[in-house]
């Protein structure tokens, strides 16, 4: 070890959700921890990710209620809105929440390293600046690698941040274009036409596989599918992107599907198929650690194949969450520090959220899944329409679906379409880990008036006795 190599039990390779929090469980557990971030402090997730994206769906949402302000006795003549403002609030955002990285680093001792981390042995990094020269170096026990996802692109397309774009750039636009071709109908897709469809732009999603949202359950995406037809973003499903040619200033995107072949023309194209780990960190191929389909293979302990080495988050893949790379970030350093009862991340107890309006939130297993894992199920219904909150929030659109094992009765699943859709999930997640029944639920009193009283309400519809349908 050189002189001036600083000595750590744990060095964290990257300061997004993944690597941030495992570094503050560790310094909880008395580890000295070294965090090296080459970026800024929240990764993904707070800069370019979960948090600016809401902020923007925010400002879009209170567009859209503005907008039907008349239905609720409100005269807002002449609404004018202005996206660039949006962005700035959303920037703003952002790097507010990264700065209290800053500070949640100094309050637990966690030593920041800013540069890019690269590996000279199994027990040692370099960290480099941007001009390439070494800044310091590293000694730790153990390594955590947290280094995220950065945007898949499309072969032979270049993102010009006009034209074509990722989510990185749809994020930073100062004016909303007057048409955008979102390619990929995954939750970043969505989202993304959800914000620009409610500041006029005309939004045509285009999807390969059969639905939108393709991972949730096929009667939620049903229902979503045709809300959003509704709003007036166009939606091609089982439709393939052949080409995409850019000329003056315009895209024109070339799709084919049963139908046959057509050719859409849009102002912007949002590439959103899909993300791809980082796992080009320097020197780890040379240390031969093992991967799979690009991501770092690791164990339910979250160790790769190199021992001392750790990978969390979205570098080791679906799904691509925030609150996945927290957890396995801090099922990673518990189990380093051999506490006794630390349990591998469950994917069935994983929340999925999509924040498009209305709103879709899942836990456990779509009907489907139940029914091709051999569950005999009971399945219960609660439409937001009989639902007295939703009715008066005038966001009546969706339903809550709980999907119970008929045999023991343990709830399976939870999907959700409509209003606070991604904050109701909280209780199906609680209930599915205390491994809860629907009668459970029921029996747990709801406020009234609530949109939570759908979830009590959709448990006894899979017992049979629905109250208010
Ligand atoms: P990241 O957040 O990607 O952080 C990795 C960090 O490592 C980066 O800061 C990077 O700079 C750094 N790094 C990489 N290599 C090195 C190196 N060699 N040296 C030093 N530093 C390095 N998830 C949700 O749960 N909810 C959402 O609402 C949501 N919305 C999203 C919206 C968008 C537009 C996008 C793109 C993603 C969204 N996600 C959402 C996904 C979420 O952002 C990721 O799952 C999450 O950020 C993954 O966390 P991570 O810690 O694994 O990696």
């Amino acid at each position: 070890m050189g002189s001036d190599t600083q000595p750590f039990d744990l060095a964290v390779i990257g300061a997004g959700p993944g690597g941030y929090v495992a570094s503050i469980r560790a310094a909880q557990l008395g580890m000295r921890v070294a965090l090296i971030e080459r970026d800024r402090l929240g990764g993904i997730c707070l800069n370019w990710g979960c948090i600016p994206t809401k902020a923007l769906l925010q400002s879009a949402h209170i567009l859209s209620l503005m907008r039907r302000a008349e239905e609720f006795g409100i005269h807002a003549d002449n609404l004018r809105a202005d996206f660039g403002v949006a962005v700035k609030r959303s920037r703003e955002k952002a790097q507010r929440l990264s700065k209290g990285i800053e500070y949640l680093m100094r309050k637990h001792k966690v030593a920041v390293f800013s540069g890019e981390a690269r590996f000279t042995s199994a027990k040692e990094l370099e960290v480099g600046g941007a001009d390439g020269k070494t800044k310091g170096s590293i000694r730790a026990e153990r390594i955590l690698l947290a280094t995220g996802s950065r945007p898949r692109l499309l072969p032979n397309l270049t993102v010009d941040g006009q034209v074509i774009l990722t989510s990185t750039e749809a994020m930073l636009l100062n004016r909303a274009p007057a048409s955008m071709i979102i390619i990929g109908g995954g939750a970043i897709g969505v989202e993304f036409a959800d914000i620009y469809q409610a500041y006029g732009t005309a939004v045509t999603i285009v999807e390969l596989l059969p639905t939108i949202l393709p991972y949730e359950d096929e009667e939620i995406t049903a229902l979503l599918h045709r809300s959003l037809t509704k709003k007036g973003i166009k939606i091609l499903t089982g439709t393939k992107v052949e080409q995409v040619i850019v000329e003056a200033g315009k895209a024109k995107v070339r799709v084919s599907n049963n139908d046959g072949n057509k050719e859409l023309s849009g102002e912007t194209v949002l590439v959103a198929v899909g993300r791809v780990a980082n796992s080009e960190v320097g020197g780890l191929k040379e240390l031969g650690v093992a991967t799979k389909n690009g991501y770092v293979a690791v164990n339910e302990w979250m160790e790769s194949s190199i021992a001392g080495i750790y990978a969390i988050g979205d570098l080791v893949g679906a799904p691509l969450l925030a609150h996945k790379a927290s957890h396995e970030g801090i099922v990673a350093v518990e189990k380093m520090a051999k506490l006794d009862d630390v349990t591998p991340v469950d994917p069935r107890r994983i929340p999925s959220c999509t924040y498009c309006h209305p709103q879709v939130a899942s836990i456990g297993l779509t009907e489907a899944k139940a029914k091709a894992e051999g569950y005999t199920i009971r399945v219960g219904r609660f439409p937001f329409s009989a639902s007295g909150m939703a009715i008066t929030l005038g966001e009546a659109e969706g339903m809550v679906k709980v999907i119970a094992d008929a045999t023991h009765g343990e709830i399976l699943g939870v999907h959700i379409m409509g209003a606070h859709a991604t904050e109701l999930i909280a209780e199906a997640g609680l209930a599915i880990a205390l491994e809860a029944t629907p009668e459970e639920i029921a029996k747990s009193i709801h406020a009234h008036p609530t949109i939570s009283e759908a979830v009590a309400e959709a448990a006894l519809a899979a017992l049979g006795r629905p109250i208010h349908v």
